[in-house]
């Protein structure tokens, strides 16, 4: 049953609440807050703050549910669940300019903007939220052609603490501006998000499997091809955990991303060099429409837990590719998966944004797989031969960062674009009402 409090006119379900069980699960976990409530609009958004403010109870903002540490609920506090906060509304034509619900997926902002032939670049995922994607930056198959996420937002619209409705651009608030692209879900409830979308309806896309030799030999190859890549490429190897139902196969991922009117001819050109990597097994590749490929993302499976970690690194160097290797030779089975960065990712400055690692040649992730019933104990363990590769990074993205420790933040940010975090979180949430996430302190005085 969904109840209309008397408190609060804002549509909320609580324990024994039919539907209740639904809402309180994240991608990651089952959660037991005191209340889910659904938002229509800004007010509804300022009245469940304020309610959550009256009450004390701690806040978790939620679009697509995907935060690999599931801060898109919790235990005895308030979720803000947007999922009604998800249209797709197309403000300018000409500009391709793209209002979306800071509760839409990428899936719906894919399939809304497929027959107009655009596309914004986005995740690998179609159920990830843009809400969370887009405030940690935005990592997708577009990378290298069109940037992050972040780098194709111009304006948000932001409710916060204390209630006010804010638009934050190049000329409003641009310092909360700048701090949304990249500093997570600190600073308010963005209830919609302004994009600029690309002229991009197909792509090349697929993926080509190599036997498993050598996988040192394989990233260094992988590693030349990227270098020499045009920006329309971008691509992930992914090396497979050393698990018995696992083919040990690695599998280099590809997008090709052209102009409109571009020919099969220069994608093909493009694609070569990663189709000669070692020993195929296997190759898909074909033209796609980019709404599909955000629809075909692989599942993970259930009952086993995934610890993620992820760094940035200046170099694929043959020190971190021998560290790499090393990982995925450890008694813990991983999965290892280096995206290539470059381009246009690359030309964005520093400072520019508040995600500051834009000289990285590539993003490493690993996902150690462990038993659903680990100890933190354990975990630690099963981090040793991980720490060797971190050691060859400069800095962390916080949406693939399976924990959330003040070191984690410290990694995630360069000192002074911390303090410039901190600074800001001061002057639009002193009191650290926005705190389930990768958490900025407010700057003290
Ligand atoms: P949620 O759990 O809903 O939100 C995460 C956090 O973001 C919230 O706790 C809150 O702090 C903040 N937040 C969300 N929406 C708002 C809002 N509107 N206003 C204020 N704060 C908000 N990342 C990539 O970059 N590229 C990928 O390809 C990619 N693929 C993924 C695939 C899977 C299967 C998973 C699980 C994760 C993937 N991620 C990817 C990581 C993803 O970016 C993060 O998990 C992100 O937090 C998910 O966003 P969400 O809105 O779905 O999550």
């Amino acid at each position: 049953m969904t109840v209309q409090s008397s408190e609060l006119a804002v549509e909320a379900l609580r324990p024994g609440d039919a539907g209740y069980g639904d809402a309180a699960r994240v991608f990651f976990r089952t959660g037991a807050p005191a209340l889910v409530v659904r938002p229509r609009d800004p007010d509804e958004v300022a009245a469940a703050l304020a309610h959550a403010a009256r009450l004390g109870l701690a806040v978790s903002v939620r679009s697509g549910g995907h935060s690999v540490l599931a801060h898109g609920t919790n235990s005895g506090g308030m979720v803000i669940d947007l999922a009604r906060l998800n249209d797709v509304e197309v403000l300018d034509t000409e500009r391709r300019l793209v209002r979306v619900g800071g509760g839409a997926t990428w899936g719906r902002v894919s399939s809304a903007l497929d027959a107009r032939g655009w596309a914004i670049t986005s995740g690998d995922t179609g159920d990830v939220g843009v809400g969370g994607l887009t405030l940690g930056g935005g990592f997708g198959w577009l990378v290298r052609r069109f940037g992050l996420a972040i780098d194709n937002l111009v304006g948000a619209r932001v409710v916060t603490s204390d209630g006010r409705l804010l638009t934050a651009s190049t000329d409003e608030h641009p310092a909360l501006f700048w701090a949304l692209r990249g500093g997570g879900g600190n600073f308010g409830v963005v209830v919609d998000f302004d994009f600029v979308a690309q002229p991009v309806s197909t792509v090349h896309f697929g993926s080509v499997t190599y036997r498993l030799d050598d996988s040192a030999a394989l990233i260094r190859r992988w590693r030349e091809a990227m270098r020499a890549a045009p920006d329309e490429l971008s691509s992930t190897l992914v090396l497979p955990p050393r698990l018995p139902e696992v083919p040990q196969s690695a599998r280099v991922l590809l997008c090709y991303a052209g102009a409109p009117g571009t020919g099969v001819q220069d994608a093909d050109a493009a694609l070569e060099p990663l189709l000669g990597l070692g020993a195929v097994t296997e190759a898909r590749i074909g033209e796609r429409r980019y709404r599909e490929i955000l629809e075909d993302a692989e599942q993970l499976p259930a009952g086993i837990r995934f610890v993620t970690r992820n760094t940035l690194v200046p170099a694929l160097d043959d020190d971190l590719i021998t560290a790499l290797a090393h990982l995925h030779a450890a008694a813990i089975p991983a999965a290892i998966a280096l995206r290539s960065l470059g381009g246009a990712f690359g030309r964005v400055p520093a400072s520019a944004t508040a995600f500051a690692h834009r000289s990285a040649e590539a993003m490493v992730v690993a996902a150690l797989i462990l038993p659903g019933t680990v100890g933190d104990a354990d975990v630690e363990r099963a981090l040793v031969p991980w720490r060797a590769v971190a050691a060859r990074g400069t800095g962390v993205y916080v949406n693939f960062q399976g924990s959330a420790t003040a070191a984690d933040v410290a990694a995630a940010y360069p000192p002074t674009t911390l303090a410039r975090l901190a600074a800001i979180k001061r002057g639009y949430d002193p009191d650290n009402r926005f705190a389930l996430n990768h958490n900025v302190k407010p700057a003290e005085d």
